[in-house]
């Protein structure tokens, strides 16, 4: 194992990661800057570049490639970062520092460190012979749902290009995660009608009908914590599913006639992700709502689908999680089962098989003084470079 003193990445990735420290791109914010410096990197290099803009054209996924012909491996990452809002920090978010052999900054770890080692090899997969070409996926608004990665993937079936693996760079101390559970979070509407609260039974209370669904999926959480399908290695081996913001009514003497609430679920591998949502619009189509309508025929409940992540399930004798295992060598290894989502199960399901592997911890993402120690960065170059060795002519 090299945990030895000489364990620190080359100046070129520290310049590189904290070049794109100093780009404040917390996910409200346009990426493009930093976009066009990757670009202008990954260009002077050699490699061909694809862009795929968002409506307001203020956010732009970049798809670099190295090399030609079908098959490669991507190597992807998302450019945007949680807010430092409210955080303390010792030292300025967006100026990289180090520390005690840490390198500190938003995104430090998440997930600027592997696309700053990406980055800093782009001279080297220029001037390699590559057998198959080498893609590096830069993605925006990951952290607020993963709504960039689709376009991404999109596009790059319209180019025609058919990466025969992905590996996602999201900090997991270097080692191969193959399984994460996928998510949905829905809102809830309910509409019921107002009245004035002495004369109760003329309104329809969309606050007490909206708490029966909640506790509907609060029963449904129970069930599937004593019963429901378990796999270890998860933190939390079953699937979950919680209702976690609620607002409604306008008046302490006003009978309300809406209330909105938010429910998010966790489902494992190999679960349906509709099984949860078609439980509770058949409670609802069967029991809460002729209820609600015998009352009153206006009242209405809908059900909309605001985030949605699938599960990632790669198979140990898939190449790209063979391929990665191999770059590891002995230092490093599997490391099983994630709680957190990633876009790695986007490629999967468009047919690219992806493993999630990068620098740092995911116990430092999304604080105050995110870090990214040194030895991991000097990890993650020798992954980069020994992938680098395999996909090139000997
Ligand atoms: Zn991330």
């Amino acid at each position: 194992m090299t945990r030895t003193a000489d364990a620190t990445p080359t100046q070129a990735t520290i310049d590189c990661l904290s070049q794109l420290i100093g780009f404040d791109t917390t996910s409200r914010n346009s990426n493009l800057a930093l976009i066009e410096w990757a670009a202008d990197r990954l260009a002077s290099a050699g490699a061909t570049l694809r862009y795929d803009y968002n409506a307001a054209r203020s956010k732009a996924n970049l798809f670099a490639t190295f090399g030609a012909g079908p098959g490669g491996v991507v190597l992807s990452g998302h450019t945007d970062v949680v807010p430092v809002d409210g955080q303390a920090w010792t030292s300025d978010p967006f100026t990289a520092q180090i520390r005690d052999g840490r390198l500190y900054g938003r995104g430090a770890c998440d997930m600027k460190a592997f696309i700053g080692v990406v980055l800093a090899h782009a001279e080297r997969f220029g001037a390699a012979k590559l057998r198959e070409p080498l893609h590096v996926a830069l993605s925006y608004d990951e952290e607020v749902g993963c709504l960039g990665v689709p376009g991404l993937i999109a596009d790059m079936k319209d180019a025609g290009l058919t990466p025969s693996g992905c590996i996602v760079g999201e900090p997991t101390d270097m080692r191969v995660i193959a399984s994460h559970k996928g998510g949905r979070i829905y809102r809830c509407n309910v509409r019921g009608c107002a009245a004035h609260s002495s004369l109760t039974p003329k309104g329809l209370n969309a606050i007490e009908y909206a708490s029966r669904i909640i506790s509907r999926i609060q029963d449904l959480a129970e069930e599937e914590e004593s019963q429901g399908e378990r796999i270890d290695g998860f933190d939390v081996p079953f699937s979950t599913i919680s209702t976690n913001t609620i607002e409604g009514g306008n008046g302490r003497n006003i009978i309300p006639a809406d209330c909105e609430f938010y429910f998010e679920y966790r489902f494992l591998p190999g679960v349906s992700p509709d099984r949860f949502i078609d439980v509770l619009k058949q409670y609802v189509d069967g029991t809460v709502l002729p209820k609600m309508r015998k009352r009153n025929a206006l009242a209405d409940v809908s059900f909309e689908c605001v985030g949605s992540i699938p599960a990632l399930d790669a198979q140990e004798s898939d190449e790209i999680h063979r391929l990665a295992m191999a770059l590891l060598g002995d230092a490093h290894g599997r490391g099983g089962k994630v709680a957190y989502g990633t876009e790695a199960s986007f490629f999967q399901n468009a047919g690219v098989p992806s493993i999630v592997c990068g620098p740092g911890s995911i116990d430092q993402a999304h604080k105050a003084d995110e870090y990214v120690s040194l030895e991991q960065l000097y990890q993650c170059e020798r992954f980069i470079g020994r992938l680098v060795e395999r996909l090139s002519v000997s």
